[in-house]
């Protein structure tokens, strides 16, 4: 059974290059779902599987009565099957992230068949192919169809689009992937119910609470746990790694998905075996490999370089930063202002309170009663160059005053100074700013063509 289905040979090997546009151009999507095909295009299984376990959840919480022990051993379960998902289906096989010895495997196939959500290669390849094609249509969960549709309505109704290529088959190489595969119906009845029920029968003699709770109960809070994955985490929370997708960091998505909460971390850097790069962060998954290898179970726990990732916070930070600096208003561009002779300096001063400082005419009326040093320090300069006295000479004045100062630009003296070589010139909160690379470009360009050891040089 399924051994045909194995093939050794990656299976995207001679994809086109524009893959996404071409397999869109090509494919011919399945009917749009309406009133009267709705049924038609049901994915029978999962359907039944999806309102099955619920129904029987309510039927046992309004039927059973549910014992201490029962109520711990649950919470026990749903954490065993969680991390065969989140430790074995995802971070181990769908992503590689790290080495597992043979008896480690063995545990996670199980206790990830536990949480009855499909086989590993089956659920490998959705999973890989939802990083491959994150926010496409080919993605299998496609979170720009909004949250019910990534979290439960993929499984409901027969894609529309078949989700693209992904390559499993170095799965196929693996001999738990085979075994599970092989036996994967024993194994759900005996994982997902039989193991549950005779814990909980042959431990405290609750055989009914066993199977209500730790079987059924326990498989739709995990079932919804996981699928949060796909739906919470790209849903809410911040975006520290990059915003160039859906996925995002959050602390209550953390939560409820045993650790995969941090799924903007996880999207850019998919083949690192955590989630949360911080030691305070929620990560049970996490600090169970790191368990695991240090107790000889694990091995090979991959990381992306910590100079990468800070690259991309980095980023984002002066994202967000450029975003503030757009919002404040700077001093004018000192190209834009006009360039007054010292005569014209001279003349207008007379009609109104001008300063001259660090090569720029300043218009300081509407402030010269509201200077803290007094009204009669700037008018004893009004027509004059003031530049020692401002910087130092009479009041080493602070970078608030000069940046304020900045802003009462009106116009440059011909001859006055070579703007932008001196820090008086250019006021503290304009030294550091950030800019496009595009604009960058722009300045670089101009400097280099003005140079004397330019090109033509
Ligand atoms: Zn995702
Ligand atoms: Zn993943």
């Amino acid at each position: 059974m399924g051994e045909a289905k194995f093939s050794q040979e990656p299976i995207d090997l001679n994809i086109p290059d524009n893959y996404v546009a071409w397999t869109l151009k090509h494919q011919k999507p399945l009917p749009p779902i309406t009133w009267s095909n709705w049924w038609k295009e049901l994915n029978t299984l999962s359907v039944a599987i999806l309102i099955l376990v619920p129904v029987i959840s309510i039927y046992g919480v309004l039927n059973v009565p549910l014992c201490w022990q029962t109520a711990v051993w649950s919470f026990l379960y749903y954490f065993i099957t969680g991390i065969g998902i989140t430790a074995g289906y995802h971070r181990l096989w769908a992503h590689r992230s790290y080495n597992a010895a043979r008896p480690l495997e063995y545990f996670l196939a199980m206790a990830g068949t536990g949480a009855v959500q499909g086989s590993i290669r089956w659920w490998s390849r959705g999973h890989r192919a939802h990083h491959r094609y994150t926010d496409t249509d080919l993605d299998p969960y496609d979170a720009r169809r909004g949250f019910w549709y990534s979290h439960i309505g993929w499984m409901i109704f027969k894609p529309r689009i078949k989700p693209g290529v992904a390559d499993v088959s170095d799965l196929s190489k693996s001999h738990v992937v085979r075994w599970q595969h092989r036996w994967y119906l024993q194994l759900i009845i005996g994982m997902g119910f039989i193991l549950p029920t005779v814990v909980a029968g042959l431990g405290w003699g609750d055989w009914r609470g066993g199977f209500f709770y730790a079987g059924a109960a326990r498989l739709c809070v995990v079932h919804h746990s996981t699928f949060c994955v796909n739906s919470l985490a790209h849903w809410i929370g911040e975006t520290p790694f990059d915003d160039k997708h859906t996925p995002k960091d959050s602390f209550i998505t953390a939560l409820v998905t045993v650790g995969e909460g941090y799924h903007n971390f996880h999207h850019q850097f998919p083949v690192d075996y955590r989630n949360a790069i911080k030691w305070y962060q929620y990560d049970p998954t996490k600090w169970f490999i790191w368990a695991c290898s240090k107790l000889g179970l694990a091995r090979q726990l991959k990381t992306f370089p910590d100079n990468e990732v800070r690259k991309g916070q980095l980023t984002m930070q002066l994202k967000r930063l450029r975003e503030t600096q757009e919002s404040l208003k700077f001093a004018p561009d000192p190209n834009e202002l006009p360039v007054i002779s010292w005569e014209s300096f001279q003349e207008q001063s007379a009609k109104r309170a001008l300063v001259l400082i660090a090569g720029f005419i300043h218009d300081v009326s509407s402030f010269i009663d509201e200077h803290p040093g007094g009204r009669h320090l700037i008018a004893k300069h009004i027509g004059k160059d003031a530049t020692t006295a401002f910087f130092g000479g009479v009041y080493d004045h602070s970078n608030a005053a000069h940046n304020w100062l900045s802003m009462m630009r009106v116009g440059v003296l011909s001859g006055g100074m070579q703007h932008g070589l001196d820090d008086k010139s250019v006021p503290p909160s304009q030294r550091l700013r950030i800019a496009r690379y595009s604009e960058l470009c722009l300045n670089s360009a101009s400097t280099s063509w003005s140079e004397d050891e330019g090109i033509l040089g």
